[in-house]
């Protein structure tokens, strides 16, 4: 575990002497540091957790559930939360709602998806809402999910009128990957920005009630620059991912697309 790069994290970037503390034009709240533990082992999680990290990300599902109802993390972690960050499948929904401590769902890409997990969510009984974004694919390359961002306004508007069991909190976007910053800010983020403010103007609701999670570890302080507050962070917490020890069962709901749903036109 890199643990400097933890704790360095946690204190230069989450802390009031962030940019955004001492900048009176960028709001006042922290983003939230979900830590994307995917492929890591059940002790690095309780090594960060151990360091006062309390929100973990994965985007496997089996992975999750392993994870997450793991006797040690269990015991160890009373206050975790988990974020769901990958590819959901409708097949993988009941699973998904088994997850011990399961926070947020950010990657709701589709009103059938949205319409499923509320009805499996609604059966589990849970007293609260289950926290969803929606991802919005920002960049229109194939091999990344989400919503077209013409699609945002009716997919939101969706939820809040029919999801019952769902509380929407806020928008998701991964991006493409390597933009040069010389060359301005970049445009993803710009994307989910703008379709905020759209959104929240023609369903009137207050900007602050929709989060933005955008940034991983190559760009995650642009990314709270521009106003991300949650940004999810791996490989530069954690150290770099084996993807030779994934085991092979994963693949098939990897965050690879599958061909048949690149050919499923949205
Ligand atoms: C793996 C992953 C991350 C973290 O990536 P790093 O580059 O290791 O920080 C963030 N978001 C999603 C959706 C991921 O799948």
């Amino acid at each position: 575990m890199q643990e400097n790069h933890l704790e360095s994290l946690l204190e230069r970037k989450f802390s009031d002497s962030s940019p955004r503390g001492s900048d009176p034009d960028l709001p006042a709240i922290q983003p939230r540091l979900v830590a994307v533990s995917k492929t890591k082992p059940a002790d690095m999680v309780i090594e960060a957790y151990s360091h006062g990290q309390r929100t973990f990300g994965e985007n496997y599902v089996q992975e999750l559930l392993e994870k997450a109802s793991n006797p040690k993390i269990l015991s160890s972690c009373p206050e975790i939360k988990w974020h769901f960050i990958g590819h959901l499948q409708k097949q993988n929904v009941n699973k998904l709602m088994a997850v011990p401590n399961l926070s947020m769902l950010e990657t709701v890409d589709s009103v059938k998806l949205a319409d499923k997990v509320n009805s499996s969510w609604q059966k589990k009984g849970s007293p609260e809402r289950l926290k969803i974004m929606v991802q919005i694919n920002t960049s229109g390359e194939e091999s990344k999910h989400g919503l077209l961002p013409s699609e945002t306004v009716a997919t939101v508007e969706h939820i809040k009128a029919k999801c019952p069991s769902l509380e929407f909190v806020g928008l998701m976007t991964i991006g493409s990957f390597g933009h040069d910053l010389s060359q301005g800010p970049n445009p993803d983020f710009q994307v989910l920005l703008s379709l905020r403010e759209e959104l929240c103007k023609k369903l009137s609701i207050p900007t602050e009630q929709v989060e933005l999670s955008m940034g991983m570890s190559l760009d995650f302080q642009h990314a709270i620059e521009v106003g991300s507050t949650n940004v999810r962070i791996g490989s530069t917490i954690f150290g770099e991912r084996d993807h030779s020890k994934k085991p092979a069962l994963d693949k098939s709901s990897a965050d690879l697309k599958a061909p048949v749903e690149v050919a499923q036109a949205h």
